[in-house]
């Protein structure tokens, strides 16, 4: 009876363990947040991906951002981004892993989470649903409810209410019809934000 609790009580004591263990994290999208987004005649301010490398411009400013928050804090840093273009075929697997080359070369970021599928495979991973986030939290421990997300369409903000992360909108031209009012300017605004700036 004595020896039954006390494994209990190890098991237990391994559970509170791990739970400390939690990580904090920033989920970040990635175009028109990491970099430029594409613009198309004839459809408006619109925003598109862009499907080849010498389009991938990443923006210094999320350079700056990426560096400054893995040097001071211990959060993740981890980029969640939609890339239906490789389901239509107007992206290759092979330019998607040299963008995801180039950022890892530019900026110390902890991963990159992508969906490949269009909106009718109806997969859980396309944001707005939850599921590269949900990935993300399941393999690296992360602590959602003090983790961080931050998009430039309704899709992202979407995807981050429901994962239960506070969920920032980078204010851009093209999202000032939104009805949501947690909005930065810049990631250097959410930088300031960010307390626990101290390792
Ligand atoms: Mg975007
Ligand atoms: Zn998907």
């Amino acid at each position: 009876m004595s020896m039954k609790f006390s494994i209990f009580s190890i098991e237990l004591r391994v559970t509170l363990k791990s739970k400390l263990k939690l990580n904090k994290a920033i989920f970040l999208d990635r175009d028109g947040v990491i970099n430029k987004p594409l613009f198309k005649r004839g459809f408006g301010d619109h925003p598109f991906a862009p499907n080849k490398l010498e389009n991938f411009l990443i923006y210094q400013s999320a350079i700056n951002f990426v560096k400054k928050i893995k040097s001071k804090t211990d959060l993740k840093v981890y980029i969640v981004t939609n890339q239906p273009d490789l389901s239509r075929g107007n992206l290759s697997f092979k330019d998607l892993s040299r963008m995801n080359q180039k950022i890892f070369d530019n900026m110390p970021i902890d991963g990159i989470e992508y969906c490949k599928h269009l909106e009718i495979s109806n997969c859980n991973c396309r944001k707005p649903k939850p599921g590269m986030v949900m990935k993300i939290k399941k393999k690296e421990q992360i602590d959602l409810s003090n983790s961080i997300l931050v998009g430039d369409t309704w899709r992202d903000i979407f995807c981050g209410l429901s994962a239960g992360l506070k969920t920032y909108l980078l204010n851009k031209p093209y999202n000032q019809n939104y009805f949501y009012n947690l909005r930065i300017n810049s990631l250097n605004d959410l930088t300031k934000k960010i307390n626990n700036l101290q390792k």
